[in-house]
């Protein structure tokens, strides 16, 4: 423990928020003005056009989409997996990430309920986009009632959010080739369509009849994405 109290390049005494709550065996703690001095120890900034950590908001009670094995990210069976941001700490190196997989009741196959660490020096290698494959499926709840806002999962409804700067960027592409936006247009280019529903035609043709509680869980993604 006596080693933790000191920075490991300079030797400074540590403050207690350099140490933050979260405390692995094997990472190292930087004092503030190191992390100033040593630009190598600092996350650069994310562009969300070479990286999907781009998305990322490294805030406590945010999500993020984490590799199921930190150092195979890059390996097309490694599966990602959306994880609760428990506390992003700088100084901590190189385990500033500690995070806990969303429950299993979300996410069917999250990895283990217990803290683990991530380097966020991965990030700006993390892929623009995930193969599909590579993604759990995420439980939706089918009945709920929205009016009790206090029922919903806090956990869903930030993945929800999560997802609204991706779609945007998908819907403000005009050229897009993604599978989802080609089935949109093809379905509404079809003659037999009642363009006054196309919307619920077209989600009722994919066998996708949103619940009141999806549709609850959603609602701030929507409105967000509705404001845009
Ligand atoms: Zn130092």
């Amino acid at each position: 423990m006596a080693e933790r109290t000191y920075c490991y390049w300079c030797s400074a005494r540590l403050s207690a928020a350099c140490l933050g709550n979260y405390l692995p065996d094997d990472a190292l703690y930087a004092c503030a003005a190191c992390l100033v001095n040593r630009p190598e120890l600092v996350l650069p900034p994310l562009d969300r056009a070479t990286t999907l950590a781009g998305l990322f908001t490294l805030q406590r009670g945010k999500v993020l989409l984490l590799p199921a094995s930190e150092l195979r990210f890059s390996r097309v069976e490694t599966i990602w997996y959306p994880a609760e941001l428990l506390e992003y700490n700088q100084h901590r190196i190189p385990s500033q990430i500690a995070a806990k997989w969303l429950g299993r009741e979300i996410c069917s196959g999250s990895p283990s309920d217990e803290v683990f660490y991530r380097a966020d020096g991965f990030f700006p290698q993390y892929p623009v986009h995930i193969d599909l494959a590579q993604l759990t499926p995420i439980s939706l709840p089918t009945t709920l009632n929205p009016s009790l806002e206090e029922t919903l999962c806090p956990d869903l409804s930030m993945a929800m959010q999560l997802a609204v700067p991706g779609i945007l960027e998908l819907i403000r592409d005009t050229h897009s080739t993604h599978a989802i936006v080609a089935h949109y247009h093809s379905f509404e280019s079809t003659p037999e369509v009642d363009h006054h529903d196309h919307d619920r035609q077209w989600l009722a043709s994919l066998d996708f009849t949103p619940t009141p509680g999806m549709l609850a869980t959603m609602d701030a993604a929507l409105n967000c994405l509705g404001r845009t």
